[in-house]
């Protein structure tokens, strides 16, 4: 059986895997986010020890290039500090002499709920994690979205009602973009509190619900997703799926006609099947479709 290396590339920490899917992960380890040569040459020792790895897949932080340019798989124009246009897959992939799928983190996210999670069967569905930012990704008629670039789903724009939220946004490029106003870091700077100890009853959720449905309600009407996914950090609060699901009913007010969505949205809507694994899983998921591409 072929055995494959996933890493989720994210801003605090390189989770890495081995193995051929949830059910059969032979070895794990998470490596802080420092410095691209400390943190890429960690990857390289870990994955130095298993020998006949058949493809190596990154889900990475972003912006990525996937164009089909000498800059394939770098790492982009991001903020972090030292990891602008870091070339990743191309430095993993020549020490390791393997193949490498390389796509943004939610992108792999997504590939992973489409084979083992909760989007299996679907060509159209959108993943979407909110946490210390926000992204999304998922299939476009069974392909994976990419176009131009890739899809900034975090950084769309939605209504602002700023006498109800005065909050300028944290967004470093629009303020108040969807991003700037709901992910994790927006959340601490606005009610003082970090996000997982605001408590259940606190206003914080309706508004975070809200924002989260008018993002959702973009995508339902822009690519007609079979699921949406929502996944991240900020989805832990149990109380803001089933808020996010009525307040997506309530501002479609019936226009889409769509049982999924009018008398079934507990499965429309949903959270990750693999969970926390899957931002790994993701990776496994890219690599064994790197692999089956070079076959
Ligand atoms: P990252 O986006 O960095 O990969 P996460 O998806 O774990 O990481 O998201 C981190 C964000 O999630 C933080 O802003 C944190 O405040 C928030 N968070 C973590 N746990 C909870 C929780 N139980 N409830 C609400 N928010 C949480
Ligand atoms: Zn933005």
């Amino acid at each position: 059986m072929a055995i494959y290396g996933g890493i989720e590339a994210g801003g605090t920490k390189f989770v890495c895997a081995v193995g051929s899917g949830p059910q059969d992960i032979r070895d794990l380890v998470r490596i802080p986010t420092t410095t691209p040569s400390e943190t890429i040459g960690l990857v390289i020792d870990f994955f130095s020890k298993h020998k006949n790895l058949s493809a190596v897949g990154i889900a990475a932080f972003g912006p990525v290039d996937l164009s089909n340019s000498p800059t394939w798989g770098y790492i982009t124009s991001t903020p972090k500090p030292g990891w602008a246009f870091t070339d990743l897959a191309g430095l993993i992939g020549r020490a390791l002499k393997v193949h490498v799928g390389f796509d943004t983190d939610v992108n792999g996210a997504g590939l992973g709920e489409h084979r083992w999670g909760a989007a299996q069967g679907l060509d159209n569905f959108v993943y979407l994690t909110i946490g210390t930012g926000i992204g999304g990704g998922g299939l476009i008629n069974g392909k994976l979205m990419h176009g131009l670039v890739h899809p900034e789903m975090g950084h769309v724009l939605i209504p602002h009602d700023k006498l109800a939220d005065p909050y300028k946004g944290h967004c470093p490029f629009h303020s108040d973009c969807f991003e700037g106003l709901a992910c994790g870091p927006a959340l601490l700077e606005r009610w003082g509190q970090p996000a997982e100890v605001l408590p259940a009853n606190h206003p914080a959720w309706a508004l975070e619900a809200r924002y989260i449905a008018l993002a959702l309600h973009n995508y339902i009407c822009s690519f007609s997703p079979q699921k949406i996914i929502l996944g991240g950090g900020v989805m832990e609060q149990p109380k803001l799926l089933p808020l996010v699901r009525q307040n997506v009913q309530q501002l479609l007010n019936g226009y889409i006609h769509a049982k999924a969505i009018e008398r079934d949205i507990e499965n429309y809507i949903v959270p990750p099947k693999l969970g926390k694994q899957a931002g790994v899983m993701g990776a496994i998921a890219l690599a064994i479709q790197a692999h089956k591409i070079v076959q």
